[in-house]
């Protein structure tokens, strides 16, 4: 049995941590530095190079070198457009790379779609890129332990942290890029959750919780809610392009202006150098020197002193463009200011004094600033990989949903409920109708999958609503309620609400299924998307056209037809609705989706103006019945 380790994969830093005798700390190479920047390199022979190595990299072989990664993980070619355009390696959906089933691309994914970095000739997955990283990481780990004379040193299960926001693809993404590193992913978590677990804010009764992440390239501001150890992400917001990158921007910018003529890429990377240790050094100094001693075009160099007030007037500007996103996630979670319990820095970018004014301002308290802003993620991942395997505390603690959960509906088609990976504890409800007049009981048939058909899901559980009063199809109110508590424990009720009739039974969903079981229904879905949609469109296609058949039905043998249409209809017009009727119907039996829909819509245009007059006279005579009653 391996180690297990947190890791925060972050799109300019990533770093490991890990539990040592109840408290998580940081592993740190030789010189004490814990930071890998995210930054992959390929050598002329094909070596990869990770971090600071491949960093340096940037500088002499830009064109073999990949950073900020992350932004591309789980994403389509249509929606990183605006990054790819922002970064200088060339991203795209190349159709001659075949990378094999191990390359990261999902199976089902067709293959023209998989995106993909170009470095050097070679085009990589965004999950493959992580990957190396990721190995990085776990190889200084198992250096580590190996060094601290464990026996078994391997390192071969993490938890792994994305932000909040991160869909669902982002987060499967992850997770691959995980297994590609040789790792089995105990639990994808969120960074402000693992933020928040690092500061032990899970141990409080309730409370909420704003955590203000600045980092290299990103801002994320969540709004958390605490309850019974269980986090649950009420807001978030932020700007993707947004972090200390623009402040070395301005900075660099500032120093060329000052130099007033153009200097060689090699001169400005030296200036950028300078002015980031600048920057550091003022996070804890008043004043600094910017310090170039000679760059090429640069013989003598750059010297400037620069104090922290002049950095702050100069970043100013960026740092209020955090306010926007604050306020709008408190007024998305309902709240005010001083509603929020905790608030807690995380980004390295958040070791700036005015940056830790502005967050105290903004929630009306000091923000947590005990860890390091730019470990705290890694610490609390390595809290929730304690947590699970330890079996300490709760064990679904922070849970999601594996697979989504509903029920079927009429056609034997899935109607979701909870979608897969909602955080728990979790609930959803749907309404729904009876089918058929005088319909005295509902089957309500649980299901579990992603798949559009019921007959491909997992059938959790079946019961019976019964107890609806005889009334006409389409106007019961059924609510179905799903709900899963913080131990996974799936409840659904079923309640007819005109008269209160409800029935409720208790299913454990997530018990009984494998990770790879998981795995399976997951590929499948994508294997099977199209037919499934295909299939599905049938299904609605037939119901409609059966709800519009029923209507017709019933007004053409209604006793009183006659009288109600006397005069109004035109000759023959019975007749065309009865053959429209007769195609419709013999359509129904068919697999021909198209069809179907033509003649439902042909049989909707033959009766349109008998449901004129129907409703017309209805009317009328209700409003004279109203009449006689009421006055
Ligand atoms: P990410 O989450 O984007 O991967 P980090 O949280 O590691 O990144 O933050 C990286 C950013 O933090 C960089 O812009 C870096 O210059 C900045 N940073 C790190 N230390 C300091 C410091 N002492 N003062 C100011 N900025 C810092
Ligand atoms: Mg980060």
């Amino acid at each position: 049995m391996g180690n297990v380790v947190g890791i925060d994969l972050g799109t300019t830093n990533s770093l490991v941590a890990y539990v040592k005798d109840g408290v998580p700390v940081v592993i740190r190479d030789e010189s004490g530095d814990a930071l890998v920047p995210s930054v992959v390199s390929v050598g002329g022979d094909g070596t990869i190079f990770v971090g600071r190595e491949a960093q340096r990299r940037l500088l002499t072989t830009p064109s073999r070198t990949a950073y900020s990664v992350k932004r591309f993980m789980g994403r389509g070619i249509e929606d990183v457009r605006e990054d790819a355009g922002l970064l200088p390696f060339r991203v795209g959906a190349p159709r001659q790379a075949r990378g094999g089933p191990s390359d990261g691309s999902r199976a089902g994914e067709p293959e023209s779609q998989v995106l993909r970095i170009q470095i050097a000739d070679k085009w990589f997955t965004p999950p493959e890129l992580s990957a190396f990283v990721l190995r990085e990481l776990k190889r200084r780990a198992e250096e580590h332990f190996r060094e601290r004379g464990d026996f078994d040193f391997e390192v071969d299960r993490a938890v792994i942290t994305v932000p909040a926001y991160f869909n669902d693809a982002q987060r499967t993404a992850t997770r691959d890029a995980g297994r590609l590193a040789g790792l089995e992913v105990l639990r994808i978590i969120n960074e402000p959750t693992a933020a928040s677990l690092a500061y032990g804010l899970d141990t409080r009764n309730r409370g909420t919780i704003a955590v203000y992440d600045l980092g290299g390239g990103t801002f994320d501001i969540s709004i958390l809610k605490v309850e019974d150890g269980v986090f649950q992400v009420l807001a978030t917001n932020g700007d993707t392009h947004l972090g200390g990158d623009d402040i070395d921007a301005l900075l660099t910018e500032q120093a060329l202006s000052e130099i007033g003529r153009a200097v060689p890429p090699e001169a400005v990377q030296a200036l950028r150098t300078a002015v980031i240790q600048a920057k550091w050094d003022l996070s804890e100094f008043e004043e600094t020197e910017i310090r170039v001693d000679s760059a090429p075009g640069l013989p003598t160099g750059y010297r400037r002193r620069i104090t922290r007030a002049e950095l702050e007037r100069l970043m100013h500007p960026l740092v209020d463009r955090t306010i926007g996103p604050c306020r709008q996630a408190l007024a998305d979670a309902g709240l005010q200011p001083s509603d929020i319990d905790e608030a807690v820095l995380v980004g390295g970018s958040t070791r700036i004094p005015l940056v830790r004014r502005l967050v105290a301002e903004l929630f009306g308290r000091e923000p947590h600033a005990e860890l390091n802003p730019d470990e705290v993620v890694a610490l609390g991942a390595a809290v929730q990989a304690d947590i699970l395997i330890s079996g300490r505390r709760e064990m679904l603690l922070l849970d999601v949903t594996p697979l989504s959960l509903g029920i079927e509906t009429m056609g034997g088609v899935t109607s979701k409920i909870i979608l897969r990976n909602s955080t728990i504890p979790a609930s959803g409800r749907e309404m729904f109708t009876t089918f058929a007049d005088n319909q005295t009981a509902v089957d309500i048939h649980v299901l579990q999958g992603e798949r559009e058909l019921a007959a491909d899901c997992r059938s959790l559980a079946r019961f019976r609503l019964r107890g609806i009063p005889p009334m006409p199809a389409g106007l019961p109110r059924i609510e179905v309620r799903f709900q899963i508590d913080a131990d996974g424990i799936l409840s659904v009720s079923a309640r007819e609400l005109r008269t209160s009739v409800e029935q409720t039974i208790e299913v454990k969903p997530s018990y009984g299924l494998t990770d790879a079981e998981v795995e399976r229904m997951l590929i499948e879905s994508f294997e099977h998307a199209e037919a499934d949609v295909e299939a599905r469109l049938l299904i609605d296609a037939r119901n409609e056209a059966e709800t519009v058949v029923q209507a017709t039905e019933k007004l053409l043998r209604r006793p009183d037809f006659d009288e109600l249409t006397a005069g109004a209809l035109a000759p023959g017009e019975r007749e065309r609705i009865e053959a429209a009727l007769a195609e419709a119907r013999q359509a129904i039996g068919t697999s021909d989706r198209e069809l179907v829909q033509r003649k439902t819509e042909a049989l909707n245009h033959a009766t349109r103006h008998l449901a004129e007059v129907v409703m017309d006279r209805s009317v009328r005579e209700a409003l004279a019945g109203r009449n006689v009653k009421d006055v």
